[in-house]
């Protein structure tokens, strides 16, 4: 007997390949494969019996010779069915090849040939309907006696021994009846859930949330719940008492959030809540070998909680419960390379694939959540008051229009940081920039210091009088004349991170000046060092781009001032004006976070800005309706559906041939979309590469999807002289 096998390889390539095996093998189980002249690991995604006799065999063409399997790898699947489907459905949705899906949802670790991490230990879950549960399935229920009798772990050699062949069917029997499940070594840890220790009494405005959040969690199929909360509204503390509910049965919970170095206090405060359950985590900051273990624990279910950045989305979660995404609006959600897949978007399509509850929160949801909650397809709750007596912060606006300067703050402003200095409160000063100065030039001929490999300029940088390329990092020491006209007299134009910390520290002599920013927080730990001075000194200046922006809880703090971040108001791309009024609340957000008052200063050359006016005056939602009018006149999305596919070359001909070439064969296939370009992007040259792009838009998923399904079909015929690279995004969320 030969068993047919799909298998996932980690090449790009868009199929699935066909070999054959002499056992059936699981699903999710890796391979050895021959493929060319060498070997490669695969995931087997399908196994089934072979159709073809072995007389049909001589009449294939020698091509379709199908050939064997080296040798089977794993002695248990690595992926479950679940994670299989859900990945495949995500390759099929981004139109990204299914083998290099597959390879990005696995550990670094178990790419290769290493052997899953032993050992597991299993145990039995008490019951009183198990014997009903199990009246037809006598193994299983043989099983479960014999577990129930041992009373305690058990490995998977020991249960081998005594049931032999098959036990491994019918464990996972047990363990989807919830009879049965992985556990630690050590004697059980009876579920002892959260924590009479926790002394935070939810406000009446946090109860009614939360009982809301619960019914519709425990819906029977439960609908993704949008929470609208203003910064400061304590909706952390409404994650922590779902899952606890989620927790009490023995389900686990996946907390999906942006950048995890960033909120080292939500980890705190999961930990101080939930004692003795097992919270791990999963982010780029862990080693290989750490990441191995987050995931093993998750797939072992020795996890309960897992807390981890947009990757996490793929963890495998036998029994998850129910999916958190915080800061469901952040940007980092989106991965921006390879494969281009969005976080928020997948947790979503994972939580409905397993009809479990998936709440995901923000003080300033992105457009498609907010259209989603008007359309009926997500339920919608808002929390708009700050526990306690901390208030939102009062909003003045600074017309700086015709003012000279003192190195970017205004005389009224350099005051209201004097006021608060002398309450000994904080002050932050947000700049979203770092470095010196964007600009370096020469007052005489106008010249200017570029990057050779990016259409940018390059940044100047304090220390070491550097230059450096904030796109692709080239740097080099800073010419000391110009190297047109010899000109001795260069100058900065504009402002970074480290200008205003130099002002500052010349203007409050005795105060302390704290930059926080990718430069001065590079090493590690240094982040936590910073964030730790914030929490120890009362009278402080901190100068920061947008790593101050999310999700930290200053006390102290009580004045944000917010520098150039107008550019937006006028920028052509239809996203900014989104992550504008997000940035600008997001930011405001950190002053006034306890009993005392805030205060946000914003200097711009814009205050008439209608939209400006709109989320001043009214705040974020009336703000975020106005931009959704905008883009469904438009039928920009959330109104219509968009892709956009890049193309990148040593010169711009070549990139915009290939797309026009793409162009056409869409175009002939696909009446119904609409196409815009190839143009240049934005940015024209990066890190050497010319860059150039097309817009698709569709009225609808399916549209755009059968649109490039074909495009994927005939990637042969599409014309690619000169190395040219394209790949396609889904859902952009920049079109740069
Ligand atoms: P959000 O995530 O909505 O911006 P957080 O959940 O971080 O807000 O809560 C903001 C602050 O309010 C935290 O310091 C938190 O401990 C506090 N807090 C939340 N709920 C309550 C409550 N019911 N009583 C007192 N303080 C609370
Ligand atoms: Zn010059
Ligand atoms: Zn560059």
């Amino acid at each position: 007997m030969t068993y047919e096998l799909l298998v996932a390889v980690p090449r790009p390539f868009r199929t699935l390949l066909t070999y054959s095996a002499k056992s059936l093998i699981a699903p999710g189980s890796r391979v050895l494969v021959p493929l060319g002249n060498t070997q490669t690991i695969g995931i087997v995604i399908s196994s089934s019996q072979s159709t073809k006799s072995q007389q049909d065999e001589p009449a294939l063409p020698l091509t379709y010779v199908i050939k064997h399997i080296s040798r089977l790898i794993d002695h248990e699947p690595l992926l479950d069915k679940h994670l299989i489907d859900f990945l495949s459905w995500s390759s099929s949705y981004y139109h990204h090849p299914p083998g290099e899906v597959i390879f990005a949802a696995l550990p670094t670790h178990l790419k290769g040939e290493r052997q899953l991490p032993q050992p597991v230990y299993w145990t039995a879950i008490p019951h009183d309907a198990a014997e009903k549960k199990l009246q037809r399935a006598q193994r299983q229920q043989e099983m479960y006696h014999w577990l129930v009798v041992v009373d305690k772990p058990v490995t998977p050699a020991d249960i081998h021994q005594q049931f032999g062949q098959g036990w491994q069917g019918y464990l996972k029997g047990l363990s989807d009846k919830g009879l049965a499940k992985t556990c630690d070594p050590a004697p059980l840890n009876k579920n002892d859930v959260a924590a009479d220790t926790d002394l935070l009494r939810l406000t009446d405005e946090q109860t009614t949330c939360l009982q809301q959040c619960t019914d519709w969690s425990f819906e029977e199929k439960p609908q993704p719940i949008l929470l609208h909360g203003v910064t400061g509204s304590g909706k952390t503390e409404i994650y922590l008492r779902l899952i606890k509910l989620i927790i009490q049965q023995e389900k686990q919970v996946l907390v999906l959030v942006p950048e995890i170095g960033l909120t080292p206090q939500l980890q705190q405060r999961f930990r101080q809540f939930f004692p003795h359950q097992n919270i791990v985590s999963m982010h780029s900051g862990l080693n290989d070998t750490e990441r191995l273990d987050s995931w093993m624990q998750a797939r072992n279910q020795q996890a309960d909680i897992i807390i981890g950045t947009r990757s996490s989305v793929f963890i495998p979660c036998p029994r998850l419960g129910l999916i958190v995404i915080d800061e469901e609006h952040d940007l980092s959600f989106k991965q921006q390379e390879g494969f281009r897949y969005h976080g928020r978007d997948l947790a979503i399509k994972r939580a409905h694939m397993l009809t479990i509850p998936v709440i995901m929160g923000s003080a300033t949801p992105a457009m498609e959540s907010l259209h989603n909650a008007d359309q009926g397809r997500y339920h919608y709750i808002r929390l708009n008051k700050r526990p306690g007596k901390a208030r939102q912060p009062t909003m003045l606006v600074q017309d700086t229009r015709g003012y000279h300067l003192k190195s970017g703050l205004s005389e009224q402003t350099l005051q209201a940081l004097r006021n608060t200095l002398e309450r000994n409160e904080q002050a932050m000063v947000f700049i979203n920039r770092r470095g010196f100065a964007p600009v370096l030039m020469c007052p005489a001929c106008g010249w200017q210091a570029q990057c050779p490999d990016c259409s940018s300029n390059m940044t100047f940088h304090t220390r070491g009088s550097r230059l450096i390329c904030h796109h692709c990092g080239t740097d080099r020491l800073a010419d000391s004349h110009c190297p047109d006209c010899r000109g001795q007299q260069l100058t900065t134009q504009g402002q970074g991170t480290e200008r205003i910390e130099l002002m500052l520290q010349q203007h409050f002599r005795d105060t302390d000046v704290l930059r926080i920013d990718r430069d001065s927080t590079s090493r590690k730990g240094e982040l936590q060092r910073h964030l730790d001075i914030v929490h120890t000194t009362e009278r402080l200046i901190l100068v920061g781009t947008q790593m101050l922006a999310k999700g930290h809880d200053f006390p102290n703090l009580t004045l944000v001032i917010i520098l150039d971040i107008d550019q937006a108001l006028m920028s052509a791309e239809y996203h900014a004006l989104e992550r504008f009024g997000q940035l600008l609340t997001q930011v405001a957000g950190r002053a006034g976070r306890s009993n005392k008052s805030g205060q946000v200063i914003l200097q711009t050359t814009q205050p008439g800005h209608p939209v400006l006016l709109t989320l001043l005056q009214q705040g974020y939602h009336p703000f975020a309706r106005q931009i959704l009018e905008e883009r469904q006149r438009w039928q920009y999305p959330p109104f219509g559906y968009q892709a956009l596919i890049r193309a990148s070359a040593k010169d711009m001909d070549a990139a915009l041939d290939t797309l026009t070439s793409i162009r056409s064969i869409m175009q002939e296939q696909s009446p119904d979309i609409t196409l815009m370009g190839p143009i240049p992007a934005p940015m024209e040259k990066r890190a050497g590469k010319y860059r150039a792009q097309l817009l698709i838009q569709a009225a609808n998923r399916q549209t755009r999807y059968n649109s490039l399904k074909h495009l994927t079909l005939q990637e042969k015929n599409i014309l690619n002289k000169r190395g040219v690279r394209w790949s396609i995004d889904i859902d952009p969320v920049e079109l740069s």
